[in-house]
Parts: C-alpha cells; sequence; structure tokens
C-alpha cells in the first residue's frame, strides 16, 4: 500500500469538505448555511455533497502575525481557493513560501493535525491547501 493511501485511511471520515447543496436552485455553500439566500433563494432544505480536493488559487494574501498557536508557521498566506466545481473555499496554503503563491497556482486539500488538546490529547484536524 502506498503511503499516500495509508495516510487517508487514517484520516477519520469526517474530514472532509462537506457542503451544502441547496435543493432549490442546487448552489452549493461551504461552509454549509441554514438558509440559502442564493438570488432571493429562500429554501433551508440542503443535501450533503463532498466537494472535490483540487482547485486554483483565486485571491491570497500573506499573513505576518497569526496566533500564537502558529508561532512557527509565520508568515503564512490564507487565501480564496477556487475548487474545480466552482465552489469557493478559504483556506490556509501551506508548504510553499508565502511569498511565492500566485493567482491561479493549482492547489490541493489536505487534512491536517492542526493541534494536540489538553491531557486527553484530543486531536483536532483542519483542512489546508498545498501545491498540486
Ligand atoms: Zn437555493
Amino acid at each position: 500500500m502506498s503511503t499516500v493511501a495509508r495516510y487517508w485511511r487514517e484520516i477519520p471520515q469526517r474530514y472532509r469538505l462537506e457542503a451544502g447543496k441547496c435543493t432549490s436552485c442546487g448552489k452549493v455553500w461551504f461552509p454549509p448555511r441554514r438558509v440559502c439566500g442564493h438570488e432571493g433563494c429562500t429554501n433551508r432544505e440542503f443535501e450533503t455533497v463532498v466537494l472535490p480536493d483540487e482547485g486554483e488559487v483565486e485571491t491570497f494574501t500573506v499573513i505576518h502575525v497569526g496566533p500564537p498557536e502558529f508561532g512557527d508557521l509565520q508568515p503564512y498566506a490564507i487565501g480564496l481557493v477556487k475548487l474545480s466545481d466552482g465552489t469557493r473555499i478559504m483556506s490556509q496554503i501551506v508548504d510553499v513560501v508565502p511569498e511565492t503563491v500566485e493567482i491561479g497556482m493549482p492547489v490541493r486539500v489536505e487534512f491536517r493535525k492542526i493541534s494536540e488538546e489538553g491531557e486527553s490529547g484530543v486531536l483536532k484536524y483542519g483542512y489546508k491547501c498545498v501545491p498540486a
């Protein structure tokens, strides 16, 4: 088994990009919303869809001062990533020198351990984008 396959197997299934797709107009919201609101749509019913994990950087900014828990990551790039299905997500862009991030750069969504909490050692995961 490849390293990549093993990596994905260790990620709990809930760590996927789950979005809400409006059952009325079809607009996909991430994060999911309670009321659609797309072009006046007032529908409150959504079906869960799993977003693709590939996209490209649409806009970004380089953050030079972040919260203390990200101390060793500074500076970092954060931006709006347009996924291959057109859904936009806000994400940190990692594994790249922030100053070399470019609009249109292909990226892939990965789930990373963000921190280990307290004595129980509960792991927190979050998504980040890396160069594809
Ligand atoms: Zn709608």
